[in-house]
């Protein structure tokens, strides 16, 4: 039985945490330096907002995960990809520039997406403090019911919180495949030997939040982080 157990264990943190490890692998994978490539990351996300007319959208250095950001419309490239001149800085560059796309035509999918990921915000809020507030509430009222039932409800904030990651797959898909493919295509920034990566690259952008999300799931140290507001 402890054997089953420790076995269920491992395929629970496989669940979790594998899909953000596999993301962070396949953008690894393709992040060696090419000097064959004409531009860095940053360099190609300003070439292709000009091309797209959004001149006013900044280009700008994160250590907080590569993301185009709707409130500031900016697009921000971590260090790897906005001076880097690999494979990996163009795909995500290219995806990150479909964002402000979509946001700047106005497209309804990326417009519902964005009124979801707000609302979620609340979302993670209640979840931490009912998750975090189970041990007192355990020690004051000393009913193991209720701790099961708080455990069970910020659980289920939680969930919400994947499925809503899980509902904006398309427009993450329409950022990777539907825009940056195609444009990285037409415009010959990628030789046609340099596709296939790239395209592994995209559909692990894609996945990003969704595997983020998974990976939170048990992460105490976001919930302290989300608590501190
Ligand atoms: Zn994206």
């Amino acid at each position: 039985m402890p054997i089953l157990l420790a076995i269920a264990g491992f395929l629970f943190l496989a669940f979790l945490f594998g899909p953000r490890l596999w993301v962070r692998r396949v953008i690894a994978r393709h992040g060696a330096d090419r000097a064959d490539l004409p531009g860095t990351g940053a360099e190609l996300a300003r070439h292709l907002l000009d091309e797209a007319d959004l001149r006013g959208v900044p280009v700008e250095l994160t250590g907080d995960g590569d993301h185009y950001d709707p409130e500031a419309r900016a697009v921000r490239l971590t260090p790897q990809h906005y001076d880097g001149r690999s494979i990996a800085a163009a795909a995500v560059a290219a995806h990150e520039v479909s964002h402000a796309v979509q946001h700047a035509r106005g497209e309804p999918a990326f417009a519902r997406r964005l009124s979801l990921v707000k609302q979620l915000v609340w979302v993670e809020r209640l979840a931490s403090v009912i998750l975090m507030a189970t041990p007192l509430v355990f020690l004051l009222v000393k009913s193991p019911a209720l701790a099961i039932l708080q455990v069970g409800a910020g659980l289920a904030l939680l969930a919400i919180r994947i499925a809503v990651h899980v509902t904006t797959l398309p427009v993450e898909f329409d950022a990777s495949f539907g825009k940056a493919l195609p444009v990285l295509t037409r415009g010959r920034y990628l030789s046609a030997g340099d596709l296939p990566a790239a395209r592994k690259v995209l559909k692990a952008a894609a996945f990003t939040y969704v595997a983020g999300a998974l990976a939170t799931l048990v992460d105490v140290a976001r919930w302290i982080k989300v608590l501190r507001f």
